[in-house]
């Protein structure tokens, strides 16, 4: 590897390893990685999965390649040798962020276990030149700002295919720019990412995410899902995703002609996985593409679509459900039209129930209902996720396929999520019961044989401990903020939602503050970490964004309690973000109104890496409950059922919880006191207080009072280093089973079935 990079830098720049930058360094690391990559055999066979999504989190690339391909540890100690360390080098790398949050880093950990399982999968996605904004705090608030991410010599490797997009008035030509995907020790698969030859940059003013939203030519992949809060955003939305589809679909239908298929026989060479209903167009366009270019009938074409076509649902929120006006479909790909008011039709023959049709009567589509009606397979994300679809939320579509509807419980990469970013303990684990789990998580099991040895205990805190002091460095470099290592680390690190109610864990901490000014010094210190992006149009999402800068600034700032609570937000919470904050946590956040995440993967991660959970019944925090046993997780709020009865009975009042309740009373009134409105912005202040008081839609107020009383016994049990320690360990034990390899095998086996 050493005479590689040399002849790389040399080649390259006229440098050697003993006098080129970091940047050099970085970049003839990546050439060699991706020919290493290059280098490696395709994942191959008769069946082809397609996994298409708009949103792939995939995160930084030169580690987690390094380590895929087996060349990590050489690499190491070849910069060593120079004076150069890795772990600085990797820093330099530009995080792609082409997703939202989990279900973009999901389709991230699947490709990396599609690959590593040997399984014939690419995925189908779009190359946003500036992704998701970069968060900015300025004044308190969050900022949107462009985050560019592709460099010129960058992962991506353009292809020769291009396609023809045809919308109303224009077309537009595509260019693929591809991916590679290694598996861990396995073979490789590929990232198909879209992009227009059209494309202008320029558009974009610096510093800013605005743009003229009607220059589709120009602004197509400039970003994901750009704000949606008016027409013209919801149209280019459309645009976006059509041109996703019609790529994917041609390339699809060009792959197997090329290998001398039969499309009438497509459902025997391809699967198509459908990542929520973002890529929903595809089943339209695929039976368009058989009627009108490959001489197909409707009757023949829907058939084997339908036989093709598998869907993931992601959520139950209302408002997350896709619907779009016929009205936009007519002005942006009329073509489409046709075909899904025939597919609406055929429902209509066959079914009298309204709530199953495709166009509603307000002349909208429901993205979802064609999934389901058009597609072999429904999967939830996690056990409740799943019974709620089956007896909720798509309850009439279950009383009509039962057979389609499955469950698949979602999952990790330990390749990311433990070997990468936390090195320590996975060392730590392979000195314990060798390196099997690395390949087979379920082994991780083994640890349990150390539950009651103290050394290992020892050892399992020290390795939280350094990874808390790098943490802190961190923070330190990046925001010039100075925590307190020898803390309690209780981190809630997610997209802002009021779903996921940081809200509420903003109301302990006033709870907190107000407790310390009273006299009541916690024994040992706490350290209350968020980290969260706001959609840019989300008013409320902001407002307590505001309110946690707030109290970071007022904690911080108050020497009666800053060396005994502080509060932070981590600023623009990413993937790397992420890879560091989670290692260093002692407690992981995980409290959603139940019934309302559909899984989640955070908690995963944390679990993975020794943090106790503090969660409510819901998503897969269910299913790690009964992994760990209830001693070993902190559960507390109303449970999914006693949620879904209360919207359905319109029984939830925050009034009169605020009413009925002193200290809630007080709490939510912090909110607009005199210290908070002495460091923030009235006018957000009193927005967030009036939605907590007078809507209160994801329901805070019903699960505060729980939820203080559980965090102070969490913190009290911290205490007990021992004990605490002791259940660390079995919760990593027990993480094997959210390992993405146990995911996508039971893909395979009971959807894909590309083996077989
Ligand atoms: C895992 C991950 C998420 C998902 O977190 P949840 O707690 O499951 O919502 C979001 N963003 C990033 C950067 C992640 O790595």
């Amino acid at each position: 590897m050493e005479e590689r990079l040399q002849k790389l830098l040399s080649e390259k720049f006229a440098k050697t390893l003993d006098n080129c930058s970091k940047a050099e360094l970085f970049t003839a690391l990546m050439m060699l990685t991706k020919e290493e990559t290059a280098k490696l055999p395709k994942n191959e066979g008769k069946k082809k999965l397609y996994y298409i999504s708009a949103e792939f989190l995939i995160g930084k690339l030169l580690s987690n390649n390094l380590i895929n391909l087996g060349l990590y540890e050489e690499a190491e100690e070849v910069l060593k040798k120079h004076g150069q360390e890795l772990s600085e080098i990797e820093e330099l790398e530009l995080e792609p962020s082409l997703g939202n949050g989990g279900l973009g880093r999901l389709a991230a950990c699947f490709l990396d276990s599609i690959a590593t399982l040997g399984l014939p999968g690419d995925g189908v996605g779009l190359n946003y030149h500036f992704g998701l904004f970069q968060q900015m705090f300025k004044d308190h608030k969050q900022k949107e700002v462009k985050n560019p991410w592709i460099t010129e010599e960058s992962w991506l490797v353009r292809q020769p295919e291009t396609f023809t997009v045809d919308f109303k008035d224009f077309s537009l030509e595509s260019v693929l720019y591809d991916v590679d995907v290694p598996g861990y020790e396995a073979g490789c698969n590929r990232l198909h990412l879209f992009d227009v030859n059209s494309i202008d940059e320029s558009i974009v003013p610096e510093d800013s995410i605005g743009f003229d939203k009607k220059k589709i030519q120009k602004n197509l992949t400039l970003f994901l899902y750009p704000d949606d809060s008016d027409d013209d955003g919801r149209k280019l939305r459309i645009y976006q995703q059509y041109f996703m589809v019609s790529c994917g679909a041609q390339l699809i239908l060009k792959e197997c002609e090329a290998k001398g298929y039969d499309l009438h026989k497509l459902n025997e060479h391809v699967v198509i996985q459908i990542n929520d209903t973002h890529p929903s167009m595809v089943i339209p366009e695929l039976i368009r593409l058989l009627t009108e270019k490959k001489g197909f009938s409707m009757d023949e074409a829907v058939a084997v679509v339908s036989k093709t076509c598998a869907y993931t649902n992601h959520t139950i929120l209302a408002e997350a459900l896709e619907k779009w006006p016929i009205a936009y479909l007519e002005e942006v790909v009329p073509q489409l039209m046709p075909i899904i008011e025939e597919l609406d039709k055929r429902v209509r023959k066959t079914f009298q129930d309204k709530s199953v049709y495709i166009i509603d009567e307000n002349q909208r589509v429901h993205m979802a209902h064609m999934d389901i009606h058009y597609g072999f397979s429904v999967n939830g994300v996690a056990a409740l996720h799943t019974e709620i679809l089956k007896n909720s939320e798509l309850k009439n579509f279950y009383d009509i396929y039962p057979e389609k509807f499955n469950n698949k419980t979602n999952g990790i990469t330990f390749r990311r999520w433990l070997l990468h970013c936390n090195r320590e303990l996975s060392d730590c684990i392979e000195s314990l019961i060798g390196d099997g789990f690395k390949k087979n998580a379920d082994e991780l099991e083994k640890l349990l044989a150390f539950k009651d040895d103290e050394k290992v205990l020892e050892k399992l805190a020290q390795i939280k401990h350094e990874k808390k002091v790098e943490f802190k460095k961190f923070m330190q470099e990046t925001q010039d903020i100075d925590l307190d290592e020898n803390s309690i680390f209780d981190v809630q690190v997610k997209r802002l939602h009021e779903y996921k109610r940081q809200q509420m864990n903003a109301l302990y901490a006033i709870y907190k503050y107000l407790d310390i000014k009273a006299g009541n010094k916690p024994e040992t210190p706490i350290t209350l970490i968020f980290g969260a992006k706001a959609a840019p149009a989300y008013v409320i999402a902001k407002d307590i964004i505001h309110l946690i800068l707030c109290l970071q600034e007022l904690t911080a700032k108050d020497p009666e309690v800053a060396p005994y609570f502080r509060v932070v937000m981590i600023e623009n919470y990413n993937v790397s973000k992420a890879a560091k904050v989670i290692p260093a946590a002692n407690i992981s956040e995980q409290i959603s109104l139940a019934s309302k995440e559909a899984s989640g993967t955070g908690n995963m991660k944390f679990m993975l890496n020794g943090a106790l959970t503090l969660g409510t019944e819901d998503g897969a925090n269910v299913e790690i409950r009964d992994l760990v046993g209830d001693e070993n997780i902190y559960i507390f709020g109303k449970r999914p059922q006693e949620v879904i009865d209360l919207y359905a009975e319109e029984g939830y009042c925050a009034k009169d919880i605020y009413k009925k309740d002193k200290m809630i009373h007080k709490l939510v009134d912090f909110i607009i006191g005199k210290e908070l409105m002495a460091i923030g912005d009235k006018e957000s202040l009193t927005r967030l207080y009036n939605e907590l008081v007078g809507k209160d839609w994801f329901m805070t107020l019903l699960d505060t009072k729980e939820y203080i009383e559980t965090k102070e016994k969490v913190y009290e049990d911290y205490k007990d280093q021992k004990t605490w320690n002791k259940k660390a360990l079995i919760n990593i034990a027990k993480a094997g089973f959210f390992s993405s390899d146990r995911t996508i095998k039971q893909y395979e086996e009971d959807i894909w079935k590309l083996k077989k």
